[in-house]
């Protein structure tokens, strides 16, 4: 029988010393310093982001490392462990439609904190990442969260930008030069996050309330899937999603779907009767928004029970109201449920990437060699597992 592959974070020092001697190597000269930002997984509160509602973000122990020396002649270098690929220039040719493939994550931010006329030299950069790459626990905010932090720190200027302020060029440098799109969610939790804790985050104004993550005091934990099963379409299927959204709330005369209280969804649902596609988006939305609320008062009470209830009722509204889970999310969640664990969902976008499940701890690995099976019956490849706890925000290491 095949075994589900864990992903382990490693320790910073080691990781520290190893991208210190690799920088040395690769540009002649130790770094300044090492800093790093952490992947993250959204407990609760999917697709609620672009309707101005809430959602309940965790820090992994995962992160992704960002080694970095200034240079006083405006020549820019950024490298990294996982790929060949690498850019060269000047700090002046970072623009727009200027720089391709992964760098432009990191050059990005350089040109957003260029923006607010901080004073830019030139960096030699190299990156070394523990964030599973595209399986939606956000490689991508790891990475330029990381480089916002140890720009800010060597940058004249740079410490008087508010972590909130950093989030908002990461927002910018992912949206304008990395051409990704990203509602703030990631930069949110890599930038904010507090060590033990969830965040309580509220996209009408980025408000962002700790909540403990009590699970671990009562012998549980999260446990994370990546079904590295990636799906076409995503990129249509999200706009669909989007655009069905924002016609549902100008239907019903309101700026987004958040603003509907659940107490008086049955009424907005009336006035969308017409349309059963609008009628069942906009039910996930708002009653997505109402669990994420339940699920943080689950969380103040130590209520692991009622926290995997919720969780298991936000993969049913994502699979049957939202339409955006796919058949290998679906295998986890009933796999992990019918194992023992106390709720399941899918995370992230859908159609493929991360599923979730609140597991005992002492179940942890029952739990995942059972999803691995299920996998195995279906012929499908075994999906790789890493256990969530929470963990601190983007910080300097070394
Ligand atoms: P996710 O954020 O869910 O992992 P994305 O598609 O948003 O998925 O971001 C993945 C992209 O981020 C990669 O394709 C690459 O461009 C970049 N990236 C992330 N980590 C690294 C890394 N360690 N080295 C180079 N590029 C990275
Ligand atoms: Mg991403």
């Amino acid at each position: 029988m095949t075994g589900p592959t864990f992903l382990r974070a490693p320790e910073d020092q080691a990781v520290t010393q190893s991208l210190e001697e690799a920088f040395a190597r690769r540009y002649g000269q130790g770094p300044e310093g090492v800093w790093s930002a952490p992947g993250r997984v959204n407990v609760i509160g999917e697709h609620t982001d672009y309707n101005a509602g809430l959602c309940l973000p965790m820090a992994l122990q995962h992160r992704t490392y960002v080694a970095a020396r200034r240079r006083p002649d405006g020549v820019v270098r950024v490298a990294s462990q996982q790929t060949e690929a690498s850019w060269e220039g000047q700090v002046d040719d970072v623009g727009p439609g200027r720089v391709p493939g992964w760098p432009a994550y990191v050059l990005g931010v350089l040109w957003a904190l260029r923006r607010r006329d901080l004073p830019v030299s030139g960096f030699d950069l190299l990156v070394d990442g523990y964030v599973p790459v595209g399986s939606g626990l956000s490689s991508s905010a790891a990475l330029s969260c990381s480089t916002a932090v140890a720009l800010a720190d060597l940058v004249p200027g740079g410490d008087r930008l508010t972590r909130q302020q950093l989030a908002a060029d990461c927002v910018l440098a992912e949206n304008v030069i990395a051409g990704a799109r990203t509602g703030g969610l990631d930069q949110a939790i890599a930038l904010r996050a507090v060590a033990g804790h969830v965040l309580l985050l509220d996209f009408r104004d980025f408000a962002a309330e700790p909540v403990p993550w009590t699970v671990t005091v009562r012998g549980w934990t999260l446990l994370v899937v990546d079904t590295r099963a990636a799906h076409s379409l995503v990129d249509g299927q999200y706009a669909a999603r989007r655009e069905s959204c924002e016609r549902a709330a100008s239907q019903l005369g309101l700026g987004a779907l958040g603003e509907i209280d659940v107490d008086a969804l049955d009424g907005a649902l009336f006035r969308l009767r017409e349309d059963d596609v609008l009628v069942r988006r906009t039910r996930h939305v708002v009653t997505e928004i109402d669990r994420v609320r339940g699920a943080a008062e689950a969380l103040r009470r130590a209520d692991v029970q009622a926290l995997g209830e919720l969780m298991t009722r936000s993969h049913r509204s994502l699979a049957d109201d939202f339409e955006v889970s796919s058949p290998e999310l679906d295998l986890v969640v009933e796999a992990a449920l019918k194992s023992g664990a106390a709720g399941a969902r899918m995370t992230g976008g859908g159609f493929g990437g991360s599923a979730i499940a609140l597991v005992r701890v002492d179940e942890m690995q029952s739990v995942a060699q059972a999803v691995a099976s299920a996998f195995a019956a279906r012929g499908w490849a075994a999906p790789y597992v890493l256990e969530a706890t929470p963990s601190g925000p983007a910080a300097r290491v070394s």
